[in-house]
């Protein structure tokens, strides 16, 4: 299956009680089907329903500035969300609905294959870990899992209703810029340069040093 194809199959998608709880339409996702980072996020909201994108209103402004800053642009990510159908009154989504999406999300990461997930707030950082962890214990780090690494950061949404937040945020997504520094550098030292007195490598976890070398 293709992205494209997965996407279509999910058009006016029935499977769960948000078709029927006035969502205008399926937000699947956008950005670059191949691309090494995908970022993911909680639910659509209003904008998002109306123009059928993630990511369109005053969150998405904020994560275009934030990815500007780590030196990206939409066009080089991948975006989606959690569950693909805005919640009456932005509500959290309900476990069921989790249940219902979820598959769908992890076939989206699939079928994009990316290095690293940025996960964006708790609903995303523990659907994604499958655990129950609060994400202020594992922002600004890097997370190997077997098929990609994980890097949950706040949701930008939280950054806007509480100001002490988006500094936070800001110095995470600096981290995040480090790590992707990081990670165009070559991971081990070469020959050469491995018996010189100043090629001792960072102090960066194997997980991480594992990440774009294979
Ligand atoms: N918040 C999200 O989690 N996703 C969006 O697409 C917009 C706001």
């Amino acid at each position: 299956m293709t992205l494209h194809e997965l996407s279509t199959s999910l058009h006016n998608c029935q499977r769960c009680k948000l078709a029927k709880l006035g969502r205008t339409q399926v937000v699947f996702g956008t950005g670059n089907p191949a691309a090494s980072i995908m970022f993911v996020g909680e639910a659509p909201g209003f904008n998002e329903d109306q123009k059928g994108e993630p990511f369109v209103g005053a969150a998405g402004k904020l994560l275009d500035k934030l990815l500007e800053s780590a030196g990206l642009s939409r066009s080089q990510v991948y975006i989606a969300n959690v569950i693909k159908c805005r919640p009456p009154n932005n509500r959290d989504p309900e476990p069921d609905e989790v249940d219902t999406c979820k598959p769908f999300l992890l076939q989206q990461i699939e079928l994009i294959n990316p290095k690293l997930v940025c996960t964006l707030g708790n609903w995303a950082t523990q659907t994604i870990l499958e655990k129950k962890v609060g994400i202020t214990k594992v922002k600004g780090q890097a997370i190997k899992l077997e098929r990609f690494v994980v890097f949950p950061l706040l949701h930008p949404a939280a950054a806007l209703h509480q100001g002490n937040l988006l500094e936070t945020l800001k110095e995470d997504f600096k981290k995040l810029k480090a790590y992707l520094d990081r990670m165009d550098a070559p991971a081990v030292p070469t020959p050469s340069t491995a018996s010189a007195p100043s090629s001792t490598p960072p102090a960066t976890p194997q997980s991480q040093l594992d990440l774009f070398g294979s």
